[in-house]
């Protein structure tokens, strides 16, 4: 790496997720010569897939569904891979069931009597007319008694068991922007996402990036700490890269922390321990994803070739997710997956990235650097932006 010589480029790129690629590609589309640095040693950061030995291709780091509301960020990823139409529904075990989650009608007549399923069904109905989903925590908290009851079961059923096993921590500590990220519908839609733009890339997302960094003016590095040679001067606000000032434009996409040595403590991550198992069989299960809401210590089971539409027979690979707590992370050398967002963490990360922001080439873009729990299609489209942000030189 010290042969590399980094004033011949525009700009270092730390991260080859989805945050960092895009950031490449917009940077080399304009003209700039740029380098991507990757500690691990492929692309596509957690996005990325490979194929096993029985021919079935897996989501490494989880399964991965693509779905938006953005035109503009699918228009930008169609020009990287074709897409077929995906449609991703989860059923979750309650109560020895396998009923949709997000909980909906069905779930509802499968789990109740009929004649408590119609009473609730219409209580809903009418104190939320044309909503198509409501939070749990508005159903809980609902005058109706019919209602809050309701809402009390599905929250002790869905939320409070998974979400202690999820987050390590009992569910009212956890931000209430995680626990509305899963409603309940009030109707049979039995999508996970109600998105309008839900696609899964033809030959999987490690296609695209493969396409995506394929352009002359980008150079990539794998298996590289980026870390091991980019240091930042915190007196004179520069970044030094191999000891030297780098005058070019360098954008970050790992964890913030560790670029800053932790100067203000560690930011707390869920990990995940990931176990993937073969079956000789066509099937494992009845659809993509089934949920384990509360006995079992996954969270989650996926089964591959529901996303990838592969037709193998007599073979299937499944993946068992297993949460696990940061200080597991940091002994088992694990990577952090979902950053734990509450006040004092959030006020935490502004400590670093006030110390960011005085550097004036240096930019953070994607979920470890901004510490947020982004969609990849946000975080593509943060990542647009950025390149405006650093073509117009506005920090
Ligand atoms: C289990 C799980 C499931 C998810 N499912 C979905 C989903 O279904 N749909 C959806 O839209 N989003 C999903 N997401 C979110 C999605 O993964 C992210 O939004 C997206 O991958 C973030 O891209 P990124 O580039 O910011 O980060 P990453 O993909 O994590 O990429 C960061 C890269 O930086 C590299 N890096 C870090 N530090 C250094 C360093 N010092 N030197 C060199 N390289 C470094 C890392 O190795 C990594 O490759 C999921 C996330 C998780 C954890």
């Amino acid at each position: 790496m010290k042969e590399l010589n980094f004033e011949k480029y525009d700009a270092v790129v730390i991260g080859a997720g989805f945050a960092g690629s895009v950031v490449a590609r917009q940077l080399a589309n304009r003209g700039k010569n740029v380098v991507i640095i990757d500690k691990r040693s492929h692309i596509g950061g957690n996005m990325y897939e490979m194929y096993k030995k029985n021919g079935i291709r897996v989501h490494l780091y989880g399964p991965h569904i693509f779905h938006t509301n953005n035109q503009q960020v699918f228009d930008y990823l169609k020009e990287f891979s074709e897409f077929y139409k995906y449609e991703h529904k989860v059923l979750g075990k309650i109560d020895e069931k396998l009923v949709p989650i997000p909980f909906n009608f069905t779930s509802l007549e499968m789990l109740f009597s009929e004649n408590d399923a119609v009473e609730i069904k219409n209580a809903l109905l009418e104190n939320f007319p044309k909503k198509k989903k409501v939070s749990i925590l508005d159903l809980k908290n609902h005058q109706s008694l019919i209602i809050k009851k309701f809402g009390e079961y599905v929250f002790e059923k869905v939320f409070v068991h998974y979400t202690a096993k999820q987050w390590g921590v009992p569910v009212e500590c956890v931000d209430t922007s995680v626990i509305n990220r899963v409603p309940v519908v009030l109707g049979y839609d039995d999508r996970y996402f109600d998105d309008s733009i839900q696609f899964m890339p033809l030959n999987g997302f490690t296609d695209l990036f493969e396409r995506m960094l394929d352009h002359s003016n980008i150079k990539i590095v794998l298996n590289k700490n980026a870390l091991d040679i980019v240091k930042l001067d915190i007196v004179n606000n520069n970044i030094l890269i191999n000891d030297k000032v780098y005058s070019g434009t360098c954008v970050f996409t790992g964890a913030v922390d560790e670029l800053l040595n932790f100067k203000y403590g560690a930011l707390p991550y869920r990990s995940l321990n990931l176990v993937f198992e073969d079956y000789d069989t066509d099937f494992y299960q009845t659809n993509s994803v089934v949920n384990y809401p509360n006995e079992e210590e996954f969270t989650r089971i996926t089964e591959f070739k529901y996303l990838t539409k592969q037709n193998l027979q007599n073979k299937t690979t499944i993946l068992k997710e297993y949460p696990l707590k940061f200080d597991e992370r940091m002994a088992q050398k694990r990577d952090p997956y979902y950053p734990i967002t509450n006040q004092e963490n959030n006020e935490k990360y502004n400590l670093y990235k006030d110390h960011i922001d005085k550097i004036s080439n240096l930019y953070l873009v994607g979920r470890l650097a901004e510490y947020k729990y982004y969609n990849m299609d946000s975080v593509i489209d943060q990542a647009l932006m950025l390149c405006d942000q650093i073509e117009n030189n506005k920090k």
